[in-house]
């Protein structure tokens, strides 16, 4: 039997549950094909040993755009901000991070010529007109923004930091700066990890008839006359939506509608290529060094930080629960056992002995952060979620002109809501 839908959508994470909260309040037939065995994408969190781990290091910016369109929603965001400060390692040297005023003016990493330029650069950022840099890569806008190195080495760790992004030299500075000013309005990091907000999500949009199906694989997307479209399941199986938003990857999206189908974006999406970098989550029954909260890598591209001292990640609350981070370059070549080496070497450094108190820990080799590594002029390539197919409309971290991450990922599930509920009012 051939079902019909008003609306399918393929993905069940923040993207796909968030078009479908704002769809469910019109009086139309939703429902979400995800091919996992539970929802949420990379917003998930999984409880290991009692202990809640989010798919890496999650922090939910509190001056971002998706804070206010899933509070529109009603969702709830419990957690707190971590402290700024931590330190800063430079080839094997530990600075304290000048992220602080205490941190500025005790740090030796910079001298005082070095000191006045970063500060200027703290004071200014908020103004910075992210427009004029719409030509620049990130790596010529940050050679103009600072002159000294050492400066310019923490411009490149903040971009990290903010953005996953490690490749300085390919990224728009247009969209990294102007993500990196949300970014500074602070960061909360989450009680329960993130699946909290995807189980309000579901909850949401299960209470207002959405139908979820997990276990679900599109298998192919194809456009049939001028009001439906066909979805075809990896069971064989046959699903028509009038209307389909998708937010799986570009790749993805285009393996999916085949070679026949001539989408004129099609193009730019293969062009595309991902954000990517390797986790190691670790509980721990104690920190060796509890002081130790938060480090960065000046020298390499690498993070750590303790998640639990500001969110609540077990269920007795005792434990300790961080992350260590190793930011892929989109070129690099990666040797799982190495990698997993340099982060464990990483946490050593910060938490000597950390092994004697391991409640739970899984490495991620690669794990894909956001769908597009953004590039310069992505953004006019991105302006709306409709397709030239009629009915398809796309949206994910990727498909937002204008942002990444979780923020691309909200912004662009109400987008492709909205514009489909416009047309259905026409
Ligand atoms: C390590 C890491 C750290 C991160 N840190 C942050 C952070 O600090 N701040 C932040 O804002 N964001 C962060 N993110 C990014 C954030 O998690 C993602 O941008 C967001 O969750 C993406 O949501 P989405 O709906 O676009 O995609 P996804 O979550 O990937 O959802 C897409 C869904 O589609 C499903 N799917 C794919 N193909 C098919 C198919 N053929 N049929 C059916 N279903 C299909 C997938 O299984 C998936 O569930 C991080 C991500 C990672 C991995």
């Amino acid at each position: 039997m051939t079902q019909k839908w008003d609306i399918v959508i393929v993905g069940g994470g923040l993207a796909g549950y968030v078009a479908a909260n704002f769809l469910a309040k019109n009086d139309l037939s939703i429902l979400i094909l995800e091919k996992g065995k539970n929802v949420g994408g990379r917003a998930r969190t999984n409880k290991i040993n009692h202990q809640y781990l989010n798919l890496g290091p999650h922090a939910f910016y509190k001056k971002g755009k998706a804070k206010s369109i899933l509070e529109e929603l009603g969702i709830k965001l419990n957690g707190k901000s971590p402290k700024l400060g931590g330190v800063l390692v430079e080839n094997n040297m530990e600075y304290a991070a000048p992220f602080t005023p205490l941190g500025l003016f005790s740090t030796s990493l910079l001298n005082w010529k070095e000191r006045i330029e970063w500060i200027t650069f703290i004071l200014k950022v908020n103004s910075i007109d992210t427009e004029k840099l719409a030509g620049q890569t990130f790596e010529q806008w940050v050679k103009q923004a600072a002159l000294s190195k050492k400066v310019q080495s923490l411009l490149y760790v903040l971009g990290r930091l903010t953005s996953y992004c490690h490749a300085p030299e390919k990224v728009s500075a247009k969209l990294i700066v102007s993500h990196l000013k949300t970014v500074m309005g602070g960061v909360l990091y989450l009680d329960g990890g993130w699946q909290t907000i995807i189980d309000q999500l579901h909850n949401k949009a299960v209470m207002g008839g959405v139908q979820v199906q997990t276990h679900t694989a599109v298998k192919q997307i194809a456009p049939v006359e001028h009001d439906h479209i066909k979805l075809v399941l990896s069971n064989g199986e046959e699903i028509h939506g009038k209307y389909v938003i998708c937010t799986t990857g570009p790749h993805e999206l285009n393996k999916m509608l085949g070679e026949k189908v001539n989408l004129p974006q099609s193009s730019f999406f293969a062009q595309t290529t991902t954000v990517k970098g390797a986790t190691l989550d670790v509980a721990l029954s104690q920190l060796p060094n509890p002081k130790r909260l938060f480090a960065m890598s000046i020298s390499d591209p690498l993070y750590f930080s303790v998640h639990s001292n500001y969110a609540r990640l077990s269920e007795d609350g005792k434990s300790a629960v961080l992350h260590v981070f190793k930011y892929h370059h989109p070129d690099d070549h990666i040797d799982s056992k190495k990698v997993q080496n340099e982060l464990e070497q990483f946490l050593e450094k910060m938490q000597p002995g950390w092994q004697k108190y391991m409640i739970t820990s899984r490495y991620i080799p690669q794990i894909i952060v956001n769908q597009r590594l953004p590039q310069i002029g992505d953004e006019h390539k991105l302006l709306r979620s409709k397709t030239d197919i009629p009915g398809l409309y796309i949206a994910g971290d990727w498909a937002s002109p204008h942002s990444i991450l979780a923020e691309g990922a909200v912004s662009s599930g109400r987008l492709a809501a909205e514009e489909i509920t416009q047309k259905e009012k026409r």
